[in-house]
């Protein structure tokens, strides 16, 4: 969609967007060109200027109605997501109620984009720091939550004024299409929001990140990826946010409440098939307790209905392709060799459709590849340890730092945790941290910004500060002569007198 219009892609290419649960097509949709990129800039270029000037109220009551709106037809987007990602219809529709929030958050945080007023140090002047749109921002979204990351991005821009492209993920292209839609019937004018989907991503986003009239680029997906884009953007200094990927310690000390623990574990590592950046990688519970979690996990998950997404009772749907299912059975397959041993699970499950069988594996060894890597599937991984020292080490040991989960009963524990993870979330003996309300976001090569909270806006904000002299201080003497000049232009269909007023003021001592 470009310019509130729905149209073909410029060569008139096409691609099937298949549901993963079945291998069956779905729908073929445009497949964008590099040319429909630019073409999609060019509109919210076009938009730009109308959208930052529309009040911030009536910003506010179009995301607001776009929240009701997306409330009534929660069934119909649920469903879509369950068909194009493989998400069991649960957790699809929990999807429409945290993607929803971002676009109540934010409707909300369109009227409250203050600035601030305040006396230098000096006290010779007055600071005024007042924040605009920064302009075009162009969204790349991924495909596991292809609602809530949408809205994450479109919610914020728009509440601060901004115009977007958006390109979302290949895999799942129709909810943030359906999306659009909505959007646009909740009052959102043509030109704020245009997608552009695309099986080249890479050619797609080249010349849109170039392009010196794009002025955000936020980014959600692999680290991997997150890299080569921040390279593009440095050639035009382009602002970014970067929400990547994670490797999230979920910590399990012999204090803690084991029921929690394990009502938790099971959040952290099956919500969405285990396909979340904020998904527990590696679960490091005391030596104590080990032998009880492990086992009362395993009861569980051994007992976790797999299947399609839109049957009743399902809790672990489809992984998004092969390749998905491969890499979780390689990462497991390492683990074992290595030593790990296999309490349930472990291998694709026999079925059409590309399913991974929800595993528990324990003693896993130090240096097994799924303590490096995002499983990104249905795998919970526990390793023990005896110290806090040595499970802070042992958390704190990855590149990434997105998220971290905590379970104990001493509360100074829990802030020493807070302390010391490297991560910028923690989930203090809860499993689910995500909510609209707060900055999500990493440290380390997880990432850089937030979205969601009161920092989310500020991520399309730009700061303009302007210093005016102290209105106090003695006015230096003014001296006005007035001169009265009479210019007499003779075109040739009119004749026309002008007169200018010359105003020359002189502010002696007023240099300081
Ligand atoms: P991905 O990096 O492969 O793709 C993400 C998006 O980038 C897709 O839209 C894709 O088409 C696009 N893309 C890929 N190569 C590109 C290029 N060269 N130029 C421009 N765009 C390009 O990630 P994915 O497999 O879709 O998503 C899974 C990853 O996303 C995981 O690493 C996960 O941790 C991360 N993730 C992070 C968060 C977060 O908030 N930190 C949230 C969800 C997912």
């Amino acid at each position: 969609m470009v310019g509130g219009t729905w149209r073909p892609a410029a060569d008139g290419g096409t691609f099937p967007v298949v549901d993963p649960a079945t291998g069956e097509t779905l729908l073929r949709i445009a497949d964008a060109t590099p040319e429909d990129g630019v073409a999609a800039l060019d509109a919210a270029e076009a938009a730009r200027s109308g959208w930052a000037a529309t009040p911030p109220r009536q910003r506010a009551e179009v995301l607001r109605r776009a929240f009701d709106l997306l409330q009534q037809r929660r069934e119909e987007f649920a469903l879509l997501m369950t068909l194009e990602m493989g998400k069991p219809l649960a957790e699809a529709r929990g999807e429409v109620t945290y993607g929803g929030e971002f676009l109540r958050w934010f409707s909300e945080e369109a009227v409250r984009i203050g600035g601030s007023y305040g006396t230098n140090p000096e006290g010779t002047g007055r600071a005024i720091v007042t924040h605009k749109p920064v302009g075009p921002a162009f969204l790349i979204t991924p495909w596991n939550f292809p609602l809530a990351m949408a809205t994450r991005k479109i919610a914020p821009a728009l509440a601060a004024g901004c115009t977007v492209v958006v390109k979302p993920a290949e895999l799942t292209p129709l909810t943030t299409l359906l999306f659009a839609a909505l959007l646009l019937e909740a009052g959102v004018p043509a030109g704020v929001v245009n997608v552009v989907p695309t099986t080249n991503a890479a050619a797609l986003s080249a010349p849109v990140i170039a392009d010196p009239r794009l002025r955000k680029l936020s980014f959600t997906g692999s680290t991997p990826v997150g890299r080569t884009l921040l390279r593009q953007a440095a050639d035009t200094v382009l602002r970014t946010s970067m929400e990547l990927g994670g490797n999230a310690p979920f910590l399990v000390f012999a204090d803690a409440d084991l029921d929690e623990a394990v009502e938790g574990a099971l959040a952290a590592k099956f919500r969405n098939t285990g396909q979340a950046c904020t998904a527990a990688n590696r679960f490091l519970v005391h030596e104590d307790v080990a032998e009880e979690f492990t086992r009362r996990v395993t009861e569980r998950v051994a007992a976790m209905p797999v299947g399609r997404g839109t049957e009743d009772g399902v809790a672990i749907g489809p992984l998004i392709d092969s390749r998905a299912v491969d890499k979780a059975h390689r990462l497991v397959t390492d683990a074992l060799e290595r030593g790990a041993t296999l309490h349930t699970g472990g291998q694709p499950v026999d079925r059409p459709g590309t399913f991974y069988a929800p595993t528990v594996l324990a003693d896993v060894q130090p240096g097994s590849d799924l303590l490096r890597d995002e499983i990104f599937g249905p795998v919970l991984a526990i390793r023990t340890f005896a110290t806090e020292d040595e499970a802070v080490t042992a958390a704190n040991d990855t590149e990434y730092g997105l998220v971290g989960y905590g379970y104990t009963s001493d509360p100074a524990r829990g802030q020493r945790l807070m302390e010391r993870l490297e991560t910028g979330m923690l989930g203090l003996n809860t499993g689910v941290v995500s909510n609209a309300s707060a900055p999500f976001g990493g440290v380390k090569q997880s990432g850089l910004g937030r979205e969601g909270g009161g920092e989310g806006i500020g991520e399309y904000l730009e700061t303009m500060y302007t210093l005016t002299p102290d209105p106090f201080r003695a006015r230096p003497t003014v001296h006005t002569h007035t001169h009265t000049h009479t210019h007499t232009h003779t075109p040739a269909t009119a004749t026309a007198a002008a007169t200018t007023t010359t105003t020359t003021t002189t502010n002696e001592g007023a240099a300081r």
